[in-house]
């Protein structure tokens, strides 16, 4: 059994509860601790039961939180050595012994979930995805990347949940106010997935795997908005015939506060 839940998702700070009875995790920590702190009791999770911390990248929209957590709760964390190297002098001084570097494409266990960190391409050091399992219940997070592979859709078509990035709109993001620079990193490989690809992608997954809760996430506050984000999916989803709501539940999660509590059997 695993239970999911996405404190805050977006540019401004990103971090998604999982875990169950015995294990409790936490995927990145971009927010304040007292944010992350709050969302947590929110959902009945006590921050000192925390068994781990697994972080995707460095960018400070998924570290920010991490010191304080580390230092106040004593929450070990899990993090390729790349994005270490990145976060390390960002997060003040934290316990080492506390530190677990794993590799790319590992897969480890924190307790009785099963975790496996896959690349995913980015403008950062050594960026993750992630999927935690534990007996037949798996989910997954992709945000923060500028495509996808073969190897992605294979990882999260065994997922039950999926929460998938849905960052910008590609008309919104070219028509807006970001620099030049800024909307081609957006756009290019190693920036965010649209809306547009998020369609395509959650397609697949419906079709050739076993997802049936898809929650879109690490929206852009410029670009895009969540009434779009959904819609344009759903109508992606719809046009080839799979029914919203029935084949597959949609929703969104928030960048200010908590999303809905996902319990996956
Ligand atoms: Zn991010
Ligand atoms: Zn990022």
């Amino acid at each position: 059994m695993i239970s999911f839940c996405s404190l805050a998702s977006g540019s401004s700070g990103n971090a998604q509860y999982i875990g169950n009875k015995t294990t409790k995790i936490l995927l990145d920590a971009g927010l304040s601790g007292k944010y992350i702190q709050a969302g947590l009791e929110g959902i009945g999770v006590d921050p000192k039961d925390l068994d781990g911390i697994v972080i995707t990248h460095e960018h400070s929209d998924h570290i920010k939180g991490i010191g304080v957590l580390m230092r106040r709760y004593g929450v070990p964390i899990y993090t390729t050595e790349g994005t270490w190297q990145g976060m390390v002098d960002k997060i003040g001084k934290v316990d080492l012994e506390k530190v677990h570097i794993i590799e790319n494409n590992a897969v480890f266990s924190i307790k009785d979930i099963e975790v496996k960190a896959y690349p995913v391409s980015h403008d950062a050091n050594d960026p993750v995805g992630y999927t935690f399992q534990n007996g037949s219940a798996k989910v997954g997070v992709i945000t923060d990347l500028g495509h996808y592979t073969d190897a992605i859709l294979d990882e999260i078509r065994s997922c039950d949940l999926v929460m998938l990035e849905a960052n910008h709109d590609i008309e919104m993001l070219k028509m807006g106010s970001y620099p030049y620079y800024l909307k081609r990193r957006i756009l290019s490989d190693v920036g965010h997935l649209s809306n547009e690809t998020s369609g395509e992608i959650a397609c697949d997954i419906v079709r050739n795997g076993r997802a049936r809760n898809i929650l879109l996430g690490h929206l852009s506050r410029e670009n895009n908005f969540p009434d779009l984000a959904y819609e344009t999916v759903r109508a992606i989803m719809e046009s080839e015939g799979i029914r919203v709501g029935d084949d597959v539940m949609l929703n969104m999660t928030y960048r200010d506060k908590i999303g809905g509590l996902y319990v996956i059997k």
